[in-house]
């Protein structure tokens, strides 16, 4: 069996946490290979929630668990996980890579100061230094996981960039104690594990974080994350060979949503768009900001769906859209006066992209069954299928592991 990266196509917070634990029982490992703690990912068993920020979501069906090198690691929120999950009498079989970048308390410093310099036009990061710590990567002023454990980096060079422009910068003596403590006897070759499991017959999941359309490159620059969200990602974040990544799984949800600034041409303000935020408890599961909320936009979708090249899409929250009366899909965009479907081409304007919707028929009052998909639902994922030329294989109705309809092998 092939690898398989699970990617979001939209804005982030698509429910991939529950799609990668509902996949991971069929692979031998589950991966990390971008973001950091600014994820949030929530899996629900039973009526109990668990959310994830840095712990790869197989965690719960007792998998092997990788964080790859291209994630920025907060070693003290990892530790917090590390300990929820030793209160349930768990233990996580975890591999850091070595080459991890690190997020030091500076960098969180850094985050908020540069967010207070925006001022209105701050771009509502989630102030866990994410963004700054790839920053200082690129810069070579923040040390890896590998290198706080053999105490191999100078923060001299780091502290003095610092004291330049931030005041009260904190002790980093005990940060550093606490997390050589987490890494220690945790790190090693994330890349060269996945390649031996890989030859020795087994294949891993690659559980993507945030959505393409945040990507840093590829996304909604600036109002975008501070690393690379697309499944393209997968070999260079990790580590191992192109031939490796497998098969991509897209998941989206049967609309919209968004955190933070930035464009959102299918954004719903008012009753309907209150109501999908209040029934989807669309609020941030790191931030709990609440989310801006949406119709589902195609124009993204096939951007997203070609960029990562998905083979097949995982829709969720199908149920929520059972909760209002109206439903429509955007088909395309208006700009200046000029239609296009094309996302590339919109990019640059997408401000003042108008969206082009076709009303589909309601899913209002219909009830969802795991067995089978009422008309309009059935509808929506045949509409899909068509323009996406990609098959739907899963559709999510509920947060419960169980509300999860798999429609092809
Ligand atoms: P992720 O970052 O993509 O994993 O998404 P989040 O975990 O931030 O947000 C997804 C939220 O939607 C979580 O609270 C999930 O429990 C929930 N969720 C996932 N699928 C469904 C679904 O089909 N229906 C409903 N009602 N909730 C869902």
């Amino acid at each position: 069996m092939r690898n398989l990266c699970i990617v979001g196509l939209q804005w982030g917070d698509e429910g991939k946490g529950k799609i990668v634990d509902f996949y991971a029982d069929r692979f031998e490992g589950v991966v990390r290979y971008n973001g950091g703690s600014n994820a949030g990912h929530t899996i629900v068993i039973g009526g109990r929630m668990f959310v994830f920020h840095l712990l790869p979501s197989g965690y719960l069906k007792k998998k092997k668990l990788l964080i790859g090198p291209g994630v920025a690691l907060d070693p003290l929120t990892l530790d917090g996980e590390l300990q929820l999950v030793r209160n349930e009498g768990g233990e996580a079989d975890l591999l850091i890579d070595e080459r991890c970048t690190l997020v030091t308390p500076f960098e969180k410093q850094m985050d908020a100061f540069i967010e207070t310099l925006r001022g209105e036009n701050a771009l509502g990061t989630t102030k866990r230094g994410i963004g700054p710590s790839y920053a200082m990567r690129a810069l070579r002023l923040t040390p890896r996981a590998g290198d706080l454990v053999n105490g191999t980096f100078d923060m001299d060079a780091a502290i003095s960039f610092y004291k330049t422009f931030m005041k009260d910068l904190p002790d980093l003596g005990p940060w550093k104690e606490e997390s050589r403590k987490v890494l220690a006897g945790r790190t090693g070759n994330v890349g060269e594990s996945i390649m031996a499991m890989n030859e020795a017959g087994h294949s891993v999941l690659f559980e993507g974080a945030q959505g393409v359309l945040l990507d840093l490159v590829y996304g909604t620059y600036p109002y975008v994350t501070g690393a690379h969200t697309i499944a393209n990602y997968v070999p260079a974040g990790l580590g191992i060979p192109n031939t490796s990544l497998g098969d991509v799984m897209g998941v989206a949800k049967a609309y919209t949503t968004r955190v933070g600034g930035g464009p959102f041409p299918t954004e719903i303000l008012g009753e309907t768009g209150e109501k999908i935020r209040t029934e989807g408890k669309e609020y941030g599961a790191t931030t709990g900001r609440p989310r801006r909320v949406g119709w589902l936009d195609l124009v993204g979708l096939k951007y997203a769906v070609r960029l990562n090249g998905v083979s097949e899409l995982a829709l969720t929250k199908l149920d929520i859209l059972a909760k209002v009366k109206e439903m429509k899909v955007c088909i395309a965009y208006s700009i200046d006066g000029e239609e296009t479907s094309n996302f590339s081409r919109a990019l640059p304007k997408l401000a003042a992209a108008k969206p082009v919707y076709m009303d589909m028929p309601s899913f209002f009052g219909v009830e969802l069954r795991e067995h089978q998909l009422p008309g309009p639902a059935q509808n929506l994922v045949e509409f899909l299928e068509n323009e996406l030329k990609v098959k739907v294989t899963l559709v999510s109705m509920g947060e419960e592991r169980s509300a999860t309809m798999k429609r092809h092998a």
